[in-house]
């Protein structure tokens, strides 16, 4: 059985924006809808006054949600083909992106839930084959790498060039999920995880990333002679808070916090960018980053990725939405 959804074009990089609801915060202070989808393509700029619009004010993508959306729409419309192909052994990774509080990891979990459904279920509609799935998960905090399975020791990983499986991360446990149940168990660890350096550390979601990686083996189970094995990871990675990739913002606020820019943010915007227009446009500076270096053999040659980028509608965070657009149209 072939996974995948509707669509039939298979562009290597997809990129989609979800525009979340007004929150509580919001709406209690009064704030206004600054943006409207207006077909499932094109996002407009509509503020709530006549004023003078001047900077563009429409953008297209391979699909936009709206406030209502659900995110099994964002996952069957958005993520689905490009995840699952590493049932195929072909690598994937799917990112969330956009400023703190628009949605990253709210619109992330769901879609690794979802996900995680749509593997078990594939694996039950082949027999042929023997599956192995494996999962690890990172958080990259400050350009230090830590271990979100292993709370005691992993800690300041380093990354390692092995000459056959390109970057490792020394020491990162990988945990062999014994079924979907199990699976599922292991992905809330490292949820659980992150949360707790957030309480610790001050809002560290708002500055780290996090990678949950699985790594998905099949072989066919008969006729030894034929053997195909396939082998691939899927990422789900819940970006920093896209605040941290501009300039604008290193005032001497940011410059005093010590992390007024994110390198890893702004690498993987850099890679992104060229990879997005192409073979021939030269170096990819992968090597820059821990994120990148981590990512690199499921960003780029024949790996899949799905970028959805996420939105608040509010008035007040205009310009970091607008900043987040662009990105996403630079992405494309
Ligand atoms: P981020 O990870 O980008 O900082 P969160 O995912 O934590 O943002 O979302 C911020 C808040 O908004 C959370 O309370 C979350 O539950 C809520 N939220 C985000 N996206 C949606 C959505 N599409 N629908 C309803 N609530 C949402
Ligand atoms: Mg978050």
């Amino acid at each position: 059985s072939t996974p995948g959804g509707t669509r039939s074009r298979e562009e290597k990089i997809v990129v989609t924006v979800r525009l979340r609801p007004l929150n509580k915060r919001e709406q209690l202070a009064k704030d206004q809808l600054a943006w409207e989808c207006v077909d499932d393509y094109t996002i407009v700029y509509k503020p709530p006054s006549q004023e003078r619009v001047t900077q563009p004010a429409s953008f297209t993508f391979d699909r936009v949600f709206g406030p209502s959306s659900l995110t099994e729409s964002v996952y069957e419309e958005g993520v689905k083909n490009v995840a699952l192909s590493a049932l195929m052994g072909i690598n994937a990774t799917i990112f969330a992106y956009g400023q703190t509080s628009s949605g990253k990891t709210y619109t992330m979990r769901g879609i690794t839930e979802k996900a995680v459904h749509d593997i078990y279920k594939h694996i039950m509609n082949t027999p042929e084959r023997d599956f192995t799935i494996k999962i690890s998960g990172l958080e990259i905090y400050n350009e230090n790498v830590r271990d979100l399975l292993n709370s005691e020791s992993g800690r300041n990983l380093k990354l390692l060039d092995d000459p056959e499986k390109g970057t490792v991360v020394e020491k990162l446990v990988e945990e062999k999920a014994n079924d979907d149940q199990h699976l599922r168990h292991l992905i809330s660890i490292c949820e659980a995880q992150r949360q707790v350096g957030e309480t610790a550390l001050n809002d560290t979601s708002s500055r780290s990333h996090q990678i949950i990686r699985l790594t998905i083996e099949s072989t066919l189970r008969e006729n030894s002679d034929c053997v195909r094995s396939f082998v691939a990871s899927l990422n789900f990675v819940d970006l920093a808070g896209s605040e941290r990739a501009s300039q604008t913002h290193a005032d001497g606020a940011r410059l005093r916090e010590g992390c007024h820019i994110n390198l890893s943010l702004m690498t993987l915007t850099t890679v992104i960018r060229k990879l997005s227009v192409g073979k021939r446009s030269g170096h990819i500076p992968y090597r820059d980053s821990k994120l990148t270096r981590i990512l690199q053999h499921s960003l780029g040659g024949n790996a899949r990725t799905a970028i959805i980028c996420t939105l608040s509608p509010a008035l007040t965070h205009v310009d970091q939405s607008r900043n987040t657009l662009y990105f996403a149209t630079r992405a494309k």
